[in-house]
């Protein structure tokens, strides 16, 4: 099971955190100010820390620096705003990505497995995802749609993985960057658009008829189980509906 610390001094993003994490199968230990994290980390080291930059008892960019000193646990930085020069400052000194409040639960456990997957430590599902007839297998790195193997490279299959680990979520491009192309600062939304058109030819699919992966203006991009069509669905029944239209051999 791997282990998070989460030091945040805010008692209800604590524990929040603490129970979200938990629940989705993390073991998280907690610290409500910088020092005794620290002595957390050097104590029982996590897998990856959860830094809050605004402490009360020491600055979080000093804390990275003194957490760098003694350990290369990741390190995701909580902060309140998205303010850059304090990011560039806190990935200068040794964060791996950050997160910005408020964040959902599942946003920050992506990260996390972003991290883990970039010090090699892979969380990889045990059995592969399946979003309708789409079916990912992130330990073969083989996918396939209505049984026929996608041929994807690199980038796309590592695209398509991670929105199937998050199917019917909204992941944003700055996301997509980050953990697919690690780029947590900076980085151009262009590049996930051209990697997106391409997925999407592979799908079979495009953007103006989308079936699988799904725009969201000005977000980002969802994948979704398509509705089966009414007359392509391998269930469909010809007897449903009468009114549908002439029987076969009727007048
Ligand atoms: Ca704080």
């Amino acid at each position: 099971m791997t282990s998070i610390l989460v030091v945040e001094d805010d008692d209800g993003i604590r524990t929040g955190l603490q129970r979200g994490l938990r629940e989705r199968g993390f073991a998280v230990a907690t610290a409500a100010a910088g020092l005794p994290g620290l002595e957390l980390v050097l104590r029982e080291p996590p897998e990856v820390v959860l830094l809050d930059l605004g402490l009360p008892d020491v600055d979080g960019l000093t804390l990275i620096s003194m957490i760098r000193a003694a350990s290369r646990v990741p390190i995701i930085v909580i902060t309140a705003q998205d303010d850059d020069p304090t990011m560039v400052r806190a990935l200068d000194g040794g964060a791996d990505d950050y997160v910005v409040k408020p964040f959902g639960t599942e946003q920050v456990a992506a990260r996390v497995r972003a991290v883990l997957r970039r010090g090699g430590r892979e969380v990889v599902p045990a059995t592969p995802l399946r979003v309708g007839r789409l079916v990912v297998d992130e330990r073969a790195r083989t996918a396939s749609l209505d049984g026929a193997p996608l041929d994807l490279s690199r980038k796309e299959f590592d695209l398509l993985a991670l929105l199937a680990s998050r199917a019917g979520e909204v992941v944003t491009k700055r996301e997509l960057l980050a953990e697919v192309w690690q780029q947590a600062y900076g980085g151009s939304d262009r590049t996930v658009d051209v990697h997106l058109s391409w997925l999407r030819r592979k799908l079979g699919e495009s953007a103006a008829e989308p079936r699988y992966l799904l725009s969201v203006r000005g977000v980002g991009v969802r994948l979704v189980a398509p509705e089966p069509g009414p007359e392509t669905g391998p269930d469909a029944d010809p007897d449903a509906d009468p009114d549908a239209g002439p029987a076969p051999g009727s007048p």
